[in-house]
């Protein structure tokens, strides 16, 4: 089966004893059994819920991997990851991760013994050399937000297999309709499901997805432990989200590639960064491992703080807001909003000026957007 049907069929029978075509919401805590010990399979809803392992299977078949493990958030997937590490054990990690990444990182896993190397894994030398030292996991998010760099997926994972890692993709920027990991060589993929997968803005959700039965048995007892899972209707909302994903994502390209486009060439923008564009400077790494790319585009602005500031406040179709990866297109300024957990002078190394702002490319009409952007433009 293909994307679409995989997304609309996988995991998603006619309900057995109704023949309820959605997965309803089995809105329930807890399930009858005939006699101690005896069940249908499910006890608990922190263990066992129809609803989650619906949303479980489906994202797992559009990644290509074979079990999928659903949170309550994309942290609380990464967080589950983290506690499958014990005291010593060390991570090396792609330095340009979204900022709640690096805030759990460092503020949470690195007070329980676990140690963080940063390396800009864009350049496939420093991974090589950051895992001469040993390390449990490789981290990497690709494109990375917001400066929108790539890691080479095949090439990473190799390395990390050598040095006995698992490679752990944050796919969230790309969704699995244009880049499959695991397909790629990695172990593990995450998704925060609150971005692209539930794509209407309206819940926060996570999901891992993994091809080994091993891994995905340790994350399970994890998921169940710690308990950190979505609850129904959570589940399914992201679920029927999923379903127009597709659609979605060719739409979001489609839109995105026009307005980086027009970015690129009005005078008030200094650079746009964009995997896409022929300028994107690992254009040809992009086009090797993604089959197109989301909403996400970055710019700077010819301009400073106060530029940048009067040019968001001028937006209309575009909304101020934090977050990506819904139908609506937002719009926002890293080093004040989503990126203010990210120490200064970190941020400067990375590139996160106060003239850079990030765009999530939703799917209206594309010409209402670029007068839009235009109209604001005109106040920087
Ligand atoms: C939003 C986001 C997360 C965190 O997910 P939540 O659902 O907000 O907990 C992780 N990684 C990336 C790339 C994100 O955009």
């Amino acid at each position: 089966m293909k994307f679409n049907t995989k997304a609309i069929h996988s995991g998603q029978e006619p309900e057995k004893r109704t023949g309820a075509v959605v997965v309803p919401v089995f809105q329930t805590s807890t399930y009858a059994q005939e006699s101690p010990g005896k069940h249908t399979g499910y006890e608990y809803s922190r263990t066992q819920n129809p609803t989650r392992e619906a949303l479980e299977a489906c994202v797992a078949a559009l990644e290509g991997g074979r079990h999928g493990i659903a949170f309550a958030s994309g942290l609380a997937a990464e967080d589950a990851l983290m506690h499958t590490l014990s005291a010593g054990d060390r991570v090396v990690c792609s330095d340009d991760v979204y900022g709640g990444t690096y805030r759990q990182f460092e503020r949470v896993f690195r007070k329980h013994g676990i140690d963080f190397a940063w390396v800009d894994t864009s350049v496939t030398a420093n991974v090589e050399k950051a895992l001469e030292k040993g390390a449990k996991i490789l981290w990497i998010e690709t494109p990375t937000n917001p400066m929108l760099k790539l890691t080479d997926i095949r090439a990473v994972s190799a390395l990390a297999r050598k040095a006995g890692a698992l490679t752990v993709v944050d796919n969230t920027f790309s969704s699995p309709f244009f880049q499959n990991p695991l397909e790629l060589g990695a172990d593990v993929v995450m998704h925060s499901s609150t971005k692209y997968l539930g794509g209407h803005s309206d819940v926060v959700g996570g999901i891992i997805i993994v091809r080994e039965d091993e891994l995905a048995q340790r994350l399970r007892f994890v998921q169940n432990a710690v308990g950190g899972v979505p609850g129904p209707w959570d589940a399914w909302l992201v679920l029927r989200g999923v379903k127009t994903l597709g659609v979605r994502m060719q739409r979001h390209f489609e839109n995105a590639l026009q307005v980086a486009r027009f970015l690129e060439s009005h005078p008030k923008v200094e650079r746009v960064i964009y995997p896409w564009l022929e300028s994107h400077p690992q254009h040809a790494l992009a086009r090797s491992q993604m089959s197109g790319m989301s909403g996400m585009i970055t710019m700077y602005l010819a301009s400073d703080l106060d530029g940048a500031r009067r040019f968001l406040e001028k937006v209309r179709v575009f909304t101020l807001a934090e977050s990506l990866g819904g139908v609506e297109s937002l719009i926002e300024h890293p080093a004040i909003m989503t990126h203010a957990s990210v120490p200064p002078q970190i941020r400067g190394s990375l590139g996160i000026a106060d003239t850079l702002v990030r765009l999530s490319v939703g799917i209206e009409d594309v010409s209402d957007l670029l007068s839009d952007l235009d109209a604001a433009l005109a106040a920087v």
